[in-house]
């Protein structure tokens, strides 16, 4: 049965949802906005919008705030929310998904080395540039 939050979103946000969590076989509603995995990545101080935060736009159909946020094409896919999140949420596999779901849309929107800030360049790990890359490079 559908969630009854997901019946009052615009028809675009409630595609949006719907394929994230098809393509991620993740149920956002599982999540009870604890904040136990924004607590621990590392990709949150190069991004937009914490993982809690991403989850919850969700809920809510800010699919502009997501479009927007670079919280997605930041996440090196390290699994550390999946590892600690009570309710056992994979928010890689929801990024992926995300990334999945944009590029299908148009493949301009791929991370391009060069919009790295210079901070990023010299502070960030280098797992965050291979997992930023990794599935929708040029
Ligand atoms: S740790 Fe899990 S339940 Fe808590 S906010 Fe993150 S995704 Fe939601
Ligand atoms: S998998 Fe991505 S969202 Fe999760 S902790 Fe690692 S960098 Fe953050």
């Amino acid at each position: 049965m559908e969630h009854f939050i997901v019946r009052e979103l615009e028809p675009s946000a409630r595609h949006f949802l719907k394929e994230v969590e098809r393509l991620s076989d993740q149920n956002i509603f599982k999540c009870m906005q604890c904040g136990t995995c924004s607590a621990g990545c590392p990709a949150l101080l190069s991004s937009d919008l914490a993982p809690n935060q991403i989850i919850h736009r969700m809920m809510i159909g800010r699919i502009v705030e997501l479009e927007s946020a670079g919280t997605a094409w930041r996440c090196m896919s390290c699994r550390l929310c999946r590892a600690r999140c009570p309710r056992g949420l994979d928010m890689a596999r929801i990024l992926a998904a995300f990334r999945q779901f944009f590029l299908a849309e148009n493949r301009e929107r791929a991370l391009q080395p060069e919009s790295f800030t210079e901070m990023e360049d010299l502070q960030a790990p280098q797992i965050l540039l291979v997992g930023a890359l990794r599935d929708h490079g040029a």
